[in-house]
């Protein structure tokens, strides 16, 4: 039986805590193509081979950076990392977030970061704020003997997402590991009660109603600057798809920050009721 004391936080990346998608601060500008010329050919594409949207745009990218001459081995792609930008505030917010939780707590609850992205692990591995996240989950190529990519060996799309909130809530985060067989939910070691996922968009739909069905919560975050993020959070709102939304700024005092610490409040209480319950268990040996 697990204590159910772990929360954990599940970010989306691109557009969440990113303003754009990462490709555009690392690989597009050396290959010097311009984002939205290179999304519509994949849309373009993708519509006439009728393929997987994440598997085309990865293949896409590869022979473009072939053609260019660009190398982009995981460690090239690595390097890249350190361009990309952040909404204000992410950078400190989890070890305030981190922080927050022990002393509302008093160090009973322990909370986790996750990110689960359609983008690339090979970036995501060598940014700056990997450090704060217990484990990310994103799309991958398998490189050659040469370590040149070869081919996408993981895709996360929207629905591929999902898989990874039943690894976390199931504490099977190797992908070697079983994903489909039962589990009471006494024997899940974070319940979805204990979950919180943060997205920007609706390939976040997936994510967000398997988390808001099983007993969690949602948050839509949106860039105050585009006025179709804004319109896309108000319909998700509308649609009863998430709890809040909020403008994309991880700050102190902030809409978002408020937000995610009421949702905190609760599930830490949540924790302590069921600690105390099992204390009262123990004294009165209700299970001898
Ligand atoms: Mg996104």
């Amino acid at each position: 039986m697990h204590k159910k004391n772990i929360i954990a936080i599940i970010y989306d990346f691109d557009g969440t805590l990113s303003p754009q998608p990462m490709q555009e601060y690392t690989v597009f500008p050396q290959l010097k193509i311009s984002p939205n010329k290179f999304w519509k050919e994949v849309k373009k594409e993708n519509e006439d081979i009728k393929g997987e949207e994440i598997i085309t745009y990865m293949m896409k990218m590869l022979k473009k950076a072939h053609a260019a001459d660009l190398k982009i081995s995981k460690a090239d792609l690595g390097n890249m990392a350190a361009k990309i930008k952040y909404y204000p505030g992410v950078v400190y917010f989890f070890n305030r977030i981190n922080k927050f939780v022990e002393k509302e707590s008093g160090g009973e609850a322990k909370l986790r970061h996750y990110v689960i992205s359609s983008g690339l692990k090979e970036i995501l591995d060598k940014t700056k704020i990997k450090r704060y996240f217990h484990n990310i989950f994103a799309s991958e190529y398998h490189y050659d003997v040469y370590k040149k990519p070869a081919y996408p060996k993981l895709v996360v799309t929207d629905t591929i997402k999902t898989q990874f909130l039943f690894r976390i809530n199931k504490g099977k985060e190797k992908l070697s590991e079983n994903i489909n067989e039962f589990m009471e939910e006494a024997a899940r070691p974070i319940p979805f009660s204990n979950i919180i996922y943060i997205g920007d968009g609706l390939t976040d739909v997936p994510c967000m109603t398997v988390t808001t069905m099983n007993g969690g919560y949602s948050i839509a975050v949106f860039n105050p600057k585009k006025r179709k993020s804004i319109q896309i959070c108000k319909t998700l709102f509308k649609n009863a798809r998430v709890d809040f939304i909020a403008e994309a700024d991880y700050c102190k005092g902030r809409e978002l920050d408020t937000y995610v610490k009421v949702i905190l409040k609760t599930i830490i209480a949540g924790i302590n009721h069921y600690t105390a319950q099992r204390e009262m268990a123990k004294k009165r040996n209700v299970y001898k």
